[in-house]
């Protein structure tokens, strides 16, 4: 059991090693298949042992071992955090399965596994590209779509199909129109994007309350980041983690979220 666990938070370094490459080379617009690794220095390409998730920065000091630039946080933060994600999903998909169903006899439990790796994941790589150059990749994007197509196909009723799409429409068409109005000050168009994916992957009703939360939550982190005096009223700050973040929070606590909306409402 513990070993299953150690064994997902390895597979997560390694996964968050790879999503560093997506990262930085979706970044610069280069293909993340493209040659080997290099340093973002020199150029140099790197051996195996500079390429060990979490361990080759620490023991390198935080410098390239040829020209001895400094390496970014984001390499040991990003394999970190994808360690610690995996960790807690395997936790969450424990190897007994869900509901006593164990996971290797159920088909549909290993297809939200494969999902519960894509989506961290991709949303990882988003979250870093927006914070770092405000970017949100199309690539993860449409991974975040494509996923939430394959599950939209699981749903029986036209019906619920029907209120995904709308409510995913309309949410789009929201930040679509923010963007529009503001001419790209208040929303880039990365965000309507984004939250056409995380709608649609959420399903009616849970996308509703997760816009609400993401504008709670851009605007507690906005003010608290204009007492700090990081920011002015005329610094730009990327929407998307918060889109991220208020989609974590609605998916989590769905239940919680409608019934609040519903009181709020009368
Ligand atoms: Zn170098």
């Amino acid at each position: 059991m513990v070993l299953y666990y150690i064994f997902s938070f390895l597979f997560g370094l390694g996964v968050g090693s790879f999503l560093n490459v997506v990262i930085l080379r979706g970044a610069r617009g280069e293909s993340f298949v493209k040659g080997r690794s290099r340093c973002e220095s020199c150029g140099k390409t790197l051996q195996w042992f500079e390429l060990i998730p979490l361990a080759s920065f620490f023991i390198q000091k935080a410098r390239c071992r040829s020209c001895g630039a400094k390496l970014s946080w984001q390499y040991p933060l990003v394999e970190f955090a994808t360690g610690l994600l995996f960790a807690l999903i395997a936790i969450y998909y424990s190897p007994s399965g869900v509901e006593g169903i164990p996971l290797w006899l159920s088909p549909r439990l290993a297809f939200e596994l494969m999902f519960a790796f894509v989506i961290p994941s991709a949303s990882i790589v988003i979250l870093v590209s927006d914070i770092r150059w405000k970017i949100i990749p199309n690539g993860a994007v449409v991974t975040l779509l494509v996923v939430s197509l394959i599950r939209e196909s699981t749903r029986l009723s036209l019906v619920d199909i029907g209120y995904d799409v709308g409510a995913a429409l309309g949410l789009a068409f929201f930040f679509f129109a923010l963007w529009f109005l503001s001419r790209g000050a208040w929303m880039g168009f990365g965000d309507v994007k984004l939250v056409l994916a995380t709608s649609f992957l959420l399903g009616f009703p849970a996308s509703i309350p997760a816009v609400l939360f993401s504008f709670w939550i851009g605007a507690a982190f906005g003010v608290i980041l204009l007492a700090l005096r990081v920011v002015n009223l005329k610094t730009q700050i990327p929407f998307g983690p918060f889109i991220l973040a208020g989609s974590a929070a609605a998916y989590f606590y769905s239940e919680t979220a409608l019934w609040y909306i519903g009181m709020s409402m009368g």
